[in-house]
């Protein structure tokens, strides 16, 4: 099932998440004309050798949206249902996610229109590195920093630092963060997205006085961010994850997942398809199971308007980025369901990417007990003051955090004024 198909364009709903804040906060009317576009989209179409000898002509995308409060940061997706549109999304959200959290970054995400899982490591690596050389005009540690996103990896980037490196002629490690620890990555960031996730939902739940041990989780997408995120959601937070999911299959026990086990098989067999000691449910049944919290950690666009009622979770913790349209945050909103947006939820990502690129940069690195403590601090003082706009301004927990990043952006933007 392609899940972004014939659905409302990824882009035109990030326009409309801003247009609500903007009209919340009364934004300058020139100020909204130039923080709703992007500013840089490049296009590249490129050859890559196949293992069989064939050349194959593939197309790939890096996007800025934003660039006034420091480098343009955001991650790379190399999925089959790619677009331009959505990877405009993307980098629109990346801007306010590093703004609302305090970080000094643009936002920027970049993709390739491919299928990773059908191809071989060599394959692979000739698409990484010929992708990194098209798209190399505008990246580097003070430009913009990529990272991994769906269907790419640590490996895939240690390929592309290694690529801009070799056109440099020497070692270029804070040109990319998300790479492995041999090549200047971080402590703690293949887990950082789902460990931020994993602390919202406890700031969340104490939020709403429903923090117990009687809370249960379910989980779509078991992925990066999707399998840390249920992990640690029954380590940390304490709650019983009752059903997880892949783009193959949903599993269900309402008596908790053994998730070590789960995520055995899945390591195993590449599928959730099978796993023992659950049952095998719809993606539909999966998001409309009874529980305390649900985070969406796939694609994006998987509750609308058509399915936001069937919800049951009294939190939502957007994982993924994107998954709820303007229409279900309407309906949710009216029916009480605390949505935690992905520009808050899924930053922890970014964070620890962040702490990544000023280790690199001052070659100096840290612990991972500091580098969790840290991420703890942002995502809880980045809780707090939505939280503040929510109780101030009577907005979404999504605007509130909407609200927060565009007043940082514009402020930066007003500053810095028009150029020439
Ligand atoms: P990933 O490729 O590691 O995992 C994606 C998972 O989603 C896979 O398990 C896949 O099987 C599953 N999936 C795909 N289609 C599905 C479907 N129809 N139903 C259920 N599951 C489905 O990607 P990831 O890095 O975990 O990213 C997931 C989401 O989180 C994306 O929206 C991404 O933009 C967002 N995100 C990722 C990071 C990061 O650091 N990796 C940071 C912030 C946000």
């Amino acid at each position: 099932m392609s899940m972004v198909m014939a659905r409302e364009s990824a882009y035109s709903i990030a326009q409309k998440q801003f247009d609500r804040a903007a009209d919340v906060v009364d934004l300058d009317p020139d100020l909204r004309r130039v923080l709703r576009e992007v500013k840089r989209e490049l296009t590249v179409h490129f050859p890559v050798q196949m293992d069989n000898g064939d050349i194959e002509m593939l197309t790939g995308y890096r996007v800025q949206h934003n660039i006034t409060r420091g480098p343009a940061k955001g991650g790379l997706r190399f999925h089959p249902d790619v677009t331009l549109d959505e990877v405009k999304a993307l980098a629109m959200w990346m801007t306010w996610k590093c703004a609302v959290v305090g970080l000094p970054y643009g936002g920027a995400k970049g993709g390739i229109v491919c299928d990773p899982k059908s191809m071989s490591l060599s394959e692979q690596q000739n698409m990484v590195r010929r992708f990194a050389t098209e798209i190399s005009i505008l990246v580097g540690p003070e430009s913009d920093i990529p990272a991994p996103d769906v269907g790419s990896n640590a490996q895939m980037m240690a390929w592309f630092m290694d690529t801009i490196s070799m056109h440099k002629g020497y070692s270029v490690p804070a040109t990319v963060t998300g790479k492995p620890l041999a090549v200047g990555g971080s402590e703690g960031r293949e887990e950082a997205t789902g460990r931020g996730v994993a602390f919202s939902v406890i700031e969340a739940l104490d939020h709403l006085g429903l923090s117990g041990p009687d809370s249960t989780a379910v989980v779509q997408g078991f992925g990066n961010v999707g399998s840390v995120s249920a992990r640690l959601l029954a380590q940390e937070a304490g709650l019983t994850v009752i059903a997880v999911s892949d783009s193959r299959a949903a599993i269900h026990n309402g008596h908790g997942l053994d998730l070590e086990e789960v995520q055995g098989y899945k390591h195993r067999q590449g599928t959730l398809e099978g796993c023992p000691g659950a049952e095998q449910i719809s993606e539909a049944e999966l998001l409309a199971l009874d529980c305390t919290v649900l985070v969406p950690a796939a694609l994006e666009g998987v509750v609308d308007g058509a399915n936001a009622n069937d919800i049951k979770a009294r939190i939502i913790a957007e994982g993924a980025n994107g998954p709820l349209t303007p229409d279900a945050d309407d309906i949710l909103a009216e029916r009480g369901v605390l949505v935690v947006p992905d520009i808050l939820a899924n930053a922890g990502g970014v964070t620890v990417s962040y702490f990544e690129w000023v280790q690199d940069l001052q070659e100096f690195f840290w612990e991972e007990s500091e580098i969790n403590a840290r991420l703890r601090h942002i995502m809880s003082r980045a809780f707090h003051e939505v939280i503040q706009v929510v109780e101030e301004r009577k907005v979404t927990m999504r605007t509130a955090a909407y609200v927060l990043a565009i007043d940082k952006v514009a402020q930066a933007t007003a500053v810095r004024g028009i150029y020439p």
